[in-house]
C-alpha cells in the first residue's frame, strides 16, 4: 500500500498541467526568483540541492543566482522534461539531475550549501512534502547551511460570506425547486471536508491568529503535528460563517536570523509599516521583515490570488457577532493515520461577547 500510494503521489506531478499551473503562480514562482537573485551572497560560488526540481525552474534560479554546482533531484517523470529544459538552457555544466526519492538516494555530493524547495500544499502541510526537505536537510545540509524557504507560518481568521454560503454550501437545498442533499461533501456526525478556495478579502470580519510558526532549520516531523489555543476578535458586526486558513512563506539570508521563537519574527509586517500583530494584513503579497533580511509571500487573502487559495472551513451553525467578540478556541492539526499526506484537523470553539472577554480570557475558562 505504501508503495503504491506514494506512486499514486508522484504521478500526480508527472504531466505538465500541475507544473505550468505552479510555473504560472506568479506570487509563487517571482517570489522564489526575487529572492534568488536578490541574494547573491547566499548563492555565489555555493553548491546548492533543489529538494522536488519538477521543470528544474528553482535549480535554474539557483545557477543563474551563481551557484557553482546545483543537485536538482524529483521522483516523477517530470524531472525528464527537466533535463531537457536545463540543457537547452545551457545549464547542463552547472545543474546534475537525479531521479529518486531524496530519502532514498545518494547523491554526487558529500554536504549541500543551500536547499531550495516549494514542498508547500494546502493549508501548508496538506501532501506532507516538508517532511521529505527535513530529510533532505538532515542527510545533506552543511552546518550552517541555509534553508530556502526559511520559515513558514500558519494563521486563521473568520470570514463572514453569504454569497459563498448560498452558492457553495447551501445550493444543494434548492436545486430549481429540489432538494438534493446527497450532494452535499459528505458530514457525518460532525466531520467534514475543508473547501480551498479564494476568498474575497472583504470578507475578513476578524483579526487572525498564528497557529503554528514552523523555522526549517530545527523542526522535527514530529513537530508539523500541532494544538493551537486561538482567539480572533470581530472587527466588524457580522455574522461569521467558516473560519479561513491561510500560510506564509519567509526567506532568510542569514542562517542565524532571528528564529520563529523570536516575537519579531512571529509577526510579520505586511507591506512594510504598521504593526499587524494581531490585525489582517494591510493588501501587500511581499513582506519585508524590518529588521533582518528577509523576504516571502502570503497566501492570505488580502495578498494576490496563489494556487494554494485559502482554505474554508465552514461552521456547523453562524456566529452572530458584535464588533470586538471573540471567538476563542483550539486548533489541532495532524496527519491522517489512514493518509500521511492528509491531514485530520480539529476545531473547537466558543463565541465570547465582547462584554465578557476580558474576564473568559483571564479566567482560563475551560474550553468546550
Ligand atoms: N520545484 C518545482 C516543482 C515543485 S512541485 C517548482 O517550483 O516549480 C514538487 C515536486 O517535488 C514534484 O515534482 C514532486 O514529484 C517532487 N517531490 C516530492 N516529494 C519528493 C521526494 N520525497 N523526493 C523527490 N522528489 C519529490
Amino acid at each position: 500500500a505504501e508503495v503504491c500510494s506514494s506512486d499514486y503521489y508522484f504521478n500526480s506531478y508527472a504531466g505538465n498541467d500541475i507544473h505550468m499551473q505552479m510555473l504560472q503562480d506568479r506570487v509563487r514562482t517571482e517570489g522564489y526568483r526575487d529572492f534568488m537573485y536578490n541574494s547573491a551572497e547566499v548563492f555565489r560560488g555555493k553548491v546548492v540541492l533543489d529538494v522536488g526540481c519538477g521543470t528544474g525552474i528553482l535549480s535554474m534560479f539557483a545557477a543563474r543566482a551563481g551557484a557553482v554546482r546545483v543537485i536538482a533531484v524529483d521522483n516523477s517523470d517530470i524531472i525528464e522534461k527537466a533535463r531537457a529544459n536545463v540543457a537547452e538552457n545551457g545549464l547542463d555544466g552547472v545543474i546534475t539531475l537525479v531521479r529518486g526519492r531524496i530519502e532514498d538516494l545518494e547523491l554526487p555530493v558529500d554536504r549541500v550549501d543551500v536547499i531550495v524547495s516549494e514542498w508547500m500544499g494546502y493549508f501548508l502541510l496538506f501532501e506532507a512534502m516538508l517532511d521529505s526537505v527535513l530529510v533532505a536537510r538532515d542527510r545533506f545540509l552543511a552546518p550552517g547551511g541555509l534553508l530556502a524557504p526559511s520559515a513558514s507560518y500558519v494563521y486563521l481568521t473568520a470570514i463572514s460570506d453569504a454569497v459563498y454560503m448560498r452558492e457553495r454550501v447551501n445550493y444543494w437545498d434548492d436545486v430549481y425547486g429540489f432538494r438534493m442533499s446527497a450532494m452535499k461533501p459528505p458530514v457525518s456526525d460532525s466531520v467534514r471536508e475543508a473547501d480551498v478556495d479564494v476568498v474575497p478579502p472583504e470578507t475578513v470580519a476578524a483579526t487572525r491568529a498564528l497557529l503554528t510558526a514552523i523555522d526549517h532549520g530545527t523542526a522535527t516531523a514530529a513537530s508539523l503535528d500541532f494544538a493551537s489555543d486561538f482567539v480572533i476578535e470581530a472587527t466588524r458586526d457580522a455574522q461569521l460563517h467558516a473560519l479561513l486558513g491561510y500560510f506564509d512563506v519567509a526567506f532568510s539570508r542569514k542562517q542565524d536570523a532571528p528564529g520563529p521563537g523570536d516575537a519579531q519574527l512571529a509577526a510579520p509586517v505586511y507591506g512594510g509599516s504598521g504593526d499587524s500583530t494581531n490585525a489582517v494584513p494591510e493588501p501587500a503579497s511581499l513582506w519585508r521583515h524590518p529588521e533582518s533580511p528577509m523576504a516571502g509571500f502570503t497566501t492570505g487573502p488580502h495578498g494576490e490570488a496563489t494556487h494554494w487559495k485559502q482554505t474554508i472551513f465552514v461552521l456547523d451553525e453562524p456566529v452572530d457577532a458584535r464588533c470586538g467578540d471573540v471567538i476563542r478556541g483550539r486548533f489541532v492539526c495532524h496527519k491522517s493515520s489512514t493518509n500521511p499526506r492528509e491531514l485530520d484537523l480539529e476545531i473547537s470553539y466558543c463565541h465570547v461577547a465582547a462584554a465578557d472577554k476580558d474576564a473568559v480570557l483571564a479566567g482560563n475558562a475551560p474550553l468546550p
